[in-house]
């Protein structure tokens, strides 16, 4: 009993967990020592890693993501510059300072902050910045590269599930693998990431049939379909890593009742602020997950985390690569 109390010493009040909490915040801050000894190495070489940041508008959650983005340059000792055009920007203009920040040589990495305002052409924007540049991934040369698995820039969020996995020692190679969604920045790149790694993968979407069946086959699950708690605890088969990727903001009473029944402290909580922040996993699956990331605290650091290990690469390969003008590096993006 001692014993009991000793190993989960908030049953009180909340169900015993079974579960490995995949904590994103201490990879992130693995990935930045990392990191910080790899900037100091390129800026002694004379090559400070620099992103440039295009925010339109004045949307707060557009402002604070990006407010973030450039703490952790800070943070990492390398240099940041954000480009402000007001709400009215036309594509024209959007593409002309695209073009002038493929051109400065001190900027290794291109923000495009999404979403743009209505009468501006995200593709054409997108598809204007240098792929060698494009640490979001969003480039269709990066995407094809990815296809085709080869060397590039891959978008974050995939690629800090990827980094979550293998810190975890989660097995990858002959897993079978779920992906619940099929977005062209986070299903997609994610399945192929996986399918690289040599796992069996299933992509489901919502004309998927059966599946809580589908779902119940996987050792690995990353849920990113946008709905909160919707993958049911019932559907985890015992021991499976989860990767849940959702991040939604729960307003209502009832549905809030239904997600944390079993967590009164989270139910508490949720009661005082009015809102909470869910994925698209249910909390119940902590007592039948061997492995699962946390929300918040999960996937969610590692986006940024990401980025900034994405700008590192393209600085490496980009400047290193200009730097020798010999023939073209075999993991070159452009
Ligand atoms: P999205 O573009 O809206 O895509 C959602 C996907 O889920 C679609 O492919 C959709 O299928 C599928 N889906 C919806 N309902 C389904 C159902 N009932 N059964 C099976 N599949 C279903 O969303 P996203 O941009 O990929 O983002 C997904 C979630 O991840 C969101 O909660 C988002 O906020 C979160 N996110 C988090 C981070 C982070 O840093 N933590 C980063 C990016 C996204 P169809 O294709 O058939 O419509």
């Amino acid at each position: 009993m001692l014993f009991f109390l000793f190993n989960f010493p908030s049953c009180e009040s909340e169900p015993r967990m079974t579960a490995r909490i995949l904590d994103g915040i201490k990879i992130r801050d693995q990935i930045f020592a990392e990191l910080k000894d790899e900037i100091s190495i390129l800026t002694s070489g004379g090559i400070r890693p620099g992103l440039a940041a295009v925010l339109v508008g004045e949307d707060p959650a557009s402002q604070l993501y990006v407010k973030s983005k450039i703490a952790a340059c800070e943070q990492l000792g390398m240099s940041s510059g954000l480009i402000t055009p007001p709400s009215t920007v036309s594509t024209l203009d959007m593409l002309s300072i695209v073009e002038d920040l493929n051109r400065d040589n001190d900027v290794d990495g291109i923000l495009i902050q999404l979403p743009l305002p209505k009468q501006v052409d995200t593709k054409r924007v997108l598809e204007a910045v240098d792929p060698a540049k494009d640490v979001d991934g969003f480039h269709p040369v990066n995407l094809g590269r990815l296809v085709s698995g080869r060397p590039g820039l891959v978008a974050c969020t995939p690629a800090g599930c990827m980094e979550i996995l293998r810190r975890a020692d989660i097995p990858i190679e002959g897993a079978n693998a779920v992906v619940l969604g099929r977005s062209d920045i986070v299903g997609k790149p994610m399945a192929l990431l996986l399918m690289h790694a040599n796992a069996t993968v299933t992509i489901c979407h919502s004309k998927t049939k059966d599946l809580p069946d589908v779902v119940r086959r996987a050792d690995i699950i990353v849920a990113a379909m946008g709905k909160a708690g919707y993958v049911e605890a019932p559907w985890i088969k015992p021991g499976a890593a989860v990767i849940d990727v959702g991040t939604n903001r729960v307003t209502d009473a009832a549905e809030a009742e239904r997600l944390f029944k079993n967590f009164p402290a989270r139910l508490e909580k949720f009661r005082a602020k009015g809102n909470a922040l869910v994925g698209d996993v249910h909390p119940d699956a902590v007592n039948t997950a061997g492995a699962l990331t946390p929300v918040p605290g999960g996937v969610g650091p590692m986006t940024i985390t990401m980025l900034m290990s994405n700008t590192v690469k393209a600085a490496r390969l980009r400047r290193a690569t200009s730097k020798q003008s010999a023939a073209p590096s075999a993991t070159s993006v452009r």
